[in-house]
């Protein structure tokens, strides 16, 4: 339907960042291109105009890049899966599983109201802990997680196996072994 090596060409490389031994796929090149960038949002855009969802759902904080941009030309409501100790009023949290440690993700308990069908968008899914902990936070506000969408899967890490086999469906634009 549309040209995923156009957009999966300008994502970059970065060998051993944040780490050793880490490969890093930088979607700065791809926002940075005014062509890839609105390819990029159409995708998403054409995707999802009839899925009957009421909100997006960006994490934090690439997933605000492209979440807010899809939540405005599908005229629908926007809101922030931040990282803990962001948000201002009242939050649920769900705490997950790093490869050293643990992180916790927040959305205020008035983000979604029960029922509400919500889209889950981030930059790329890894072990998919990130995009795991953001869906179980809307369920726990009785929201239906239509989709968890990114850019990039990265396949070999499972993240989006794992989060298929709990139930989720799933969609990335490209995948990097
Ligand atoms: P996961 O929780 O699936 O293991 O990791 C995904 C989260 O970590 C996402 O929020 C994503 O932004 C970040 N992340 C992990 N590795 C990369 C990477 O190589 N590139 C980018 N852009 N983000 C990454």
């Amino acid at each position: 339907l549309f040209d995923t090596a156009f957009l999966r060409q300008r994502i970059r490389t970065v060998a051993d960042w944040p780490s050793p031994g880490i490969q890093f796929r930088d979607i700065t090149p791809l926002l940075q291109d005014p062509r890839a960038f609105r390819l990029l949002v159409e995708a998403f855009v054409l995707r999802y105009m009839n899925a009957g969802i009421d909100l997006v759902a960006g994490i934090d904080a690439r997933g605000f890049i492209l979440g807010s941009v899809v939540a405005h030309q599908l005229n629908r409501g926007f809101i922030p899966v931040r990282k803990k100790g962001k948000l201002p009023f009242a939050t649920v949290a769900e705490e997950y599983e790093l490869e050293y440690g643990n992180a916790t993700v927040e959305i205020h308990t008035d983000a979604v109201a029960a029922g509400q069908r919500v889209l889950l968008i981030d930059d790329l899914i890894a072990t998919g802990g990130t995009m795991m902990a953001a869906a179980r936070l809307l369920q726990r506000l009785e929201a239906t997680v239509v989709e968890a969408a990114a850019i990039v899967d990265l396949p070999e890490l499972g993240g989006s196996k794992l989060l298929k086999d709990a139930g989720l469906p799933v969609f990335t634009v490209c995948d990097f072994a």
